[in-house]
C-alpha cells in the first residue's frame, strides 16, 4: 500500500516505527513485538535508516522481513547523508526489488560535533532534492517527509521552514511525518500553518510514549523538543520505580493521543523503539476513530 493511502476519505493511520536492533538478541525481540503489534492493525511499519552505514542493509533486512512475515506495508527512511545520488538511487532500486512499497524521505543530521550540514560531491543538500529524484526516478515509491512542530534546529525563521516544508511537499512528498512533541498545541498550531500555507498533504503526528525520564532527555536534547512540566512532573515524581514512570508516561501519552484524535488529526505514527509494550497500552486507551486502517 501506498502511504498516502493510510490517511483521508474516512480513514485514520495508524503506524509504527523501528530502528535496526544494534545486537542479535535485540532483533530476535524485535519480531515478538511486531507480532503484537501487528494487533492494533498499522496502516504500515517504518525503520529508521542510520546516517554511519553500517546499519543501512540491515534497515532493508528489516522492512521486507516485516513485510513478508505480517503482511503490512512498509517504508524505509533514507538519508543522503554520505551517499552519491547514484548510490541513494542504488538502494532504492534494492528496495523496491525487495517489495518496499513506501520511502520516508529525509536529508539527515550533520555529523557529530558539526552543526552545518554538507553534501557530499554529487550528493544532496536538502532533502527536497532526495523527493525530487524518487519522483522521477521511482515513480512507484511512495515518498513520506519530515516536518517540525516546534520548528526544525537549525531554521532561523519558522516560516521559511514552512516554505522548505512546502518546497518537499511540492516535490513530491504525499505525507508529513512530524518530530516527536509533547505539547499539542505545538502540533495543531503548525498543522494550521500548513492549511494556511496550501499544504495539503496529511500531517501525521509523530508520538514517543515516553517511560524513562532520562532517555527522553537524551532523545529531546538531540532533536531539540521541548518537554512540558505537565509530563516531566509525574515522570520525577515517580523517582527510581520504573513501573511507576512507565504507569506516568503511558498515561500522559494516551491523553495526547486522544486529544490528537479528537481534534481531527489524520493518523498517530508511534516512534516504539522496538517495543511493543508503551504502545500498546497507549492503543489499548484511546478510542480510534471506527475508521483506522488495517
Ligand atoms: P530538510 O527538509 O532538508 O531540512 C533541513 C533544514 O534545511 C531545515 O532547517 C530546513 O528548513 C532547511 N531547508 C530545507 N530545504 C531547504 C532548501 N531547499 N533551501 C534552504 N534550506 C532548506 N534521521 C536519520 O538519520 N535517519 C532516520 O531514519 C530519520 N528518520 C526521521 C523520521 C522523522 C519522521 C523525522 C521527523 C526525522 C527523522 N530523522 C532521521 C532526523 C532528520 O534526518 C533530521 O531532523 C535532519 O536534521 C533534517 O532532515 P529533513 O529531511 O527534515 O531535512
Amino acid at each position: 500500500m501506498r502511504i498516502s493511502e493510510a490517511y483521508g476519505a474516512g480513514k485514520f493511520g495508524v503506524s509504527f516505527e523501528l530502528f535496526p536492533p544494534k545486537t542479535p538478541e535485540g532483533e530476535r525481540a524485535l519480531y515478538g513485538h511486531v507480532e503484537r503489534l501487528m494487533a492494533y492493525r498499522p496502516s504500515y511499519i517504518t525503520c529508521t535508516y542510520g546516517a554511519g552505514g553500517s546499519t543501512q542493509d540491515k534497515t532493508l533486512e528489516i522492512i521486507a522481513r516485516v513485510r513478508k512475515e505480517f503482511g503490512v506495508s512498509v517504508a524505509t527512511h533514507l538519508t543522503c547523508v554520505g551517499r552519491t545520488a547514484d548510490q541513494l538511487r542504488d538502494y532504492l532500486a534494492r528496495a523496491e526489488s525487495m517489495g518496499v512499497e513506501n520511502v520516508v524521505a529525509l536529508r539527515g543530521d550533520p555529523p557529530k560535533g558539526d552543526d552545518t550540514f554538507r553534501a557530499i560531491e554529487g550528493g544532496y543538500r536538502y532533502a527536497n532534492e532526495l523527493v525530487t529524484m524518487i519522483r522521477q526516478d521511482f515513480p512507484g515509491l511512495g515518498v513520506a517527509v519530515a516536518g517540525y512542530p516546534e520548528v526544525h534546529q537549525e531554521a532561523t525563521d519558522p516560516k521559511v521552514d514552512l516554505e522548505n516544508l512546502k518546497r518537499k511537499v511540492d516535490s513530491g512528498g504525499e505525507v508529513v511525518i512530524t518530530q516527536l512533541f509533547y505539547d499539542n498545541a505545538d502540533y495543531l498550531r503548525f498543522r494550521d500553518l500548513c492549511q494556511a500555507a496550501g499544504l495539503t498533504a496529511p500531517i501525521v503526528p509523530g508520538l514517543l510514549p515516553v517511560t524513562n525520564l532520562a532517555q527522553i532527555k537524551r532523545i529531546t536534547s538531540l532533536c531539540g523538543a521541548r518537554l512540558p512540566e505537565e509530563m516531566t512532573a509525574p515522570l520525577e515524581a515517580a523517582g527510581d520505580d520504573a513501573d511507576a514512570q512507565f504507569a506516568a508516561g503511558v498515561e500522559y501519552a494516551a491523553r495526547q493521543a486522544q486529544e490528537l484524535i479528537d481534534a481531527g488529526a489524520p493518523g498517530v505514527h508511534f516512534y516504539v523503539l522496538n517495543k511493543s509494550q508503551a504502545t500498546s497500552r497507549v492503543l489499548d486507551s484511546v478510542s480510534l476513530p471506527a475508521t483506522t486502517m488495517g
